[in-house]
């Protein structure tokens, strides 16, 4: 190809991909343009997830009449003058290229009016193109209209994730800057249905109360640090209340929103041993410096900024965060997990050399769930034995004195004596022989030790089964084969328990309630972003189920598929997961055997939902070997 200039629209289209990626980019700039505008109210209404309509109501400063078509320009900016007016910059924009890429990859219509125009002003520009430019009747400040992003950017389009992640994104958004920006009434409406609104009365509280609930709202730690040139204010999650990402982590520096590695590291750090592993706290952090000692042009969406002397602002945050940690958090809640609960609830059964008169039906589980007020996205208490059994199958530890379970029965190999200790007995092909059919012996139960493995006696020695995977494994058939069969049974709730998600979580459960509703929940909307859960399928005869469908909505978010919504088995592996019996729990030797007996009836017992070994095996052979009976002096 000779070489060209690019034709402008071209160049547009390119410049566009930088600044607006998805619905959620155009979003953040258009409020983004009206906070800089002034605006004490801004309404954000979308539909389709902002890939039909974003529409963005602001009652700003207005742009004058005879600069609007400047204003669709790229580079056109009232914000700043020369390269230097960076360092001095107080406003978010500064590029003028925000309304020039939106218009060139969507339909943008502009209705605006300043405080001393007798009329509005309105312009239309069509892939690029300004198509009309005329005097209109309208209030003050600035209407922006954007319909079908990316219709003339196909390839655009196809990178789009499904309408849940999507909207997902915006109402994270807004619900960030509403908290960051207490004192603009902010209104996000979806379809027709207005998911946050604030009063923009400047109090905090309210806005977290708005986001996430009062119960949470109640929960958050203020903390404050003032030194020299640098200024931190904002809320943290006690230690109790966490997620399971770092996407509730915000920081606003200077009133922009940015992501900042360090700043998150930073924040950990203060949170380290407070919480578990793979557990994150809720942030939202105000950070002022001199602009002068921040370089905000460093990131195509002005998503990350650079600092003159980072580790002060990064030793500021850790001790504005660890001293609102250490002065507010009430000590006895901390949340270390105890591995192994106390044994002393219950004397090991009576051994019983028969294994009979086993219950057909599951007891009930003494789930840990039910200890958690309902306050659910206390996730932490509620997760941390989970995340016990996720470390408490040692899948191969170092001393290799165990024989591997080789999946046939009987099957007696002197010859692998040196091989990986506690082989898992999985369904999963492992790297030596391929395992053939599902094979489950017939087991004979005789305790349970660490309140978390199951012990039974097999045709060739000790099987050791996780209570929890097992579990997992057992309900997840029953509540996927009740699906499949129409057999799903649902019990009422004595009292309907009531769930509070943030909106973006909202939406992901409003998203699935038909899948959950096959699958047996009865839940119904009970006001803005609050749901009342009437009903749990009959499986899970005890169990908390707010705190449960909060877990479970926390999983579908994370699970982020692009363009498809999730299916009966990713949904039913969410809830199972939530549902079962955690490590840790004691239970009864009628539970215990109930729980073998249902897992022998599973077509894939040796796995849970998730792969990972419901059981280990000991073989007859080993032991024989380890006790120098066999093939040893
Ligand atoms: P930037 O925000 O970087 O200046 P934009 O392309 O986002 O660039 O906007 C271009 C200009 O249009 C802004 O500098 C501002 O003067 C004007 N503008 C955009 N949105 C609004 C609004 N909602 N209210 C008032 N003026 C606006
Ligand atoms: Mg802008």
């Amino acid at each position: 190809m000779t070489i060209q200039v690019l034709a402008d629209e071209v160049a547009s289209q390119i410049a566009a991909g930088e600044v607006i990626e998805r619905p959620a980019s155009v979003v953040k700039e258009l409020i983004e343009n009206a906070i800089d505008a002034g605006a004490q109210k801004i309404v954000v209404h979308i539909e389709s997830a902002g890939k039909k309509l974003i529409e963005i109501i602001d009652d700003g400063c207005g742009i004058p009449a005879d600069e609007l078509e400047t204003a669709v320009k790229r580079h056109a900016t009232s914000k700043l003058r020369t390269a230097d007016d960076l360092f001095h910059i107080r406003t978010l924009g500064f590029r003028g290229e925000a309304l020039a890429a939106a218009g060139s990859v969507s339909r943008m219509t502009i209705t605006t009016r300043t405080a001393d125009s007798e009329t509005g002003h309105r312009i239309v520009v069509d892939g690029g193109f300004v198509t009309s430019n005329k005097p209109v009747g309208a209030p003050f400040g600035t209407t922006i209209m954007i319909e079908d992003l990316f219709y003339n950017v196909p390839a655009r389009l196809k990178f789009l994730k499904s309408d849940t992640t999507e909207r997902n994104q915006i109402e994270t958004l807004i619900s960030r800057y509403a908290l960051a920006y207490p004192d603009i009434r902010w209104q996000l409406i979806n379809e027709t249905k207005t998911v946050l609104q604030t009063t923009g009365n400047g109090n905090y509280r309210e806005i977290l109360a708005a986001i996430y609930g009062l119960d949470i709202a109640k929960q958050f730690i203020e903390v404050e640090l003032d030194e020299e040139g640098l200024t931190i204010f904002g809320f943290i999650s006690p230690v109790g209340l966490t997620r399971s990402n770092r996407k509730e982590m915000n920081y606003f520096v200077n009133g922009r929103w940015v992501q900042e590695q360090a700043l998150n590291a930073s924040v950990q750090r203060a949170y380290q041993t407070l919480i578990m592993v793979g557990r994150f706290p809720i942030i939202a952090l105000f950070i002022s410096v001199d602009p002068e000692d921040v370089d905000v042009n460093v990131h195509p969406a002005k998503a990350e900024v650079r600092f003159r002397n980072p580790d002060r602002i990064i030793g500021g945050v850790h001790r504005a965060v660890r001293r609102g940690l250490v002065t507010q958090s009430p000590v006895p809640e901390l949340n270390t997990p105890t591995a192994w609960p106390s044994y002393k609830q219950e004397t090991p059964p009576p051994f019983d050399p028969n294994g009979q008169g086993i219950p057909s039906s599951l007891p009930l589980w003494r789930s840990n769930l039910e200890n958690d007020p309902g306050t659910v996205t206390t996730a932490a208490p509620v997760s941390a034995p989970e995340e016990n059994t996720d470390n408490s199958v040692p899948a191969r530890p170092a001393a290799a004195v165990y024989q591997p379970f080789m999946p046939q029965p009987g099957a007696h190999d002197t010859n692998k004596a040196q091989a990986p200790a506690f082989q898992p007995v999985t369904n999963t092909p492992s790297p030596t022989p391929p395992a053939p059919a599902p094979f489950f012996p017939i087991l004979r139960w005789i305790g349970q030790i660490g309140s978390t493995y199951i012990l039974a006696e097999g045709p060739d020695g000790l099987y050791l089964i996780d209570q929890h995977a097992a579990h997992e494994r057992i309900l997840y058939e029953k509540m996927l084969d009740a699906e499949a069969n129409g057999t799903v049974t649902s019990q009422a709730l004595l009292e309907p328990a009531v769930v509070q998600l943030p909106p973006w979580q909202a939406s992901a459960l409003e998203e699935n309630m038909p899948i959950l509703s096959r699958l047996g929940f009865e839940i119904e909307e009970f006001g803005p972003n609050a749901f009342r859960v009437i009903a749990m399928p009959t499986i899970f005869e005890k169990g908390a189920p707010a705190a449960a469908i909060a877990a479970v909505v926390e999983d579908i978010e994370n699970d982020n598929v692009p363009m498809q919504g999730l299916t009966s088995e990713k949904v039913a592996s969410y809830v199972c997961k939530r549902m079962a019996v955690k490590a840790g729990q004691t239970l009864t030797a009628d539970e215990q055997r109930a729980l073998i007996q249902d897992l022998e009836k599973c077509r894939s017992p040796r796995t849970c939902p998730h792969g990972r070994p419901t059981m280990i095996h000991l073989s007859i052979d080993l032991l024989e070997k380890q006790f120098g009976r066999k093939g040893a002096f």
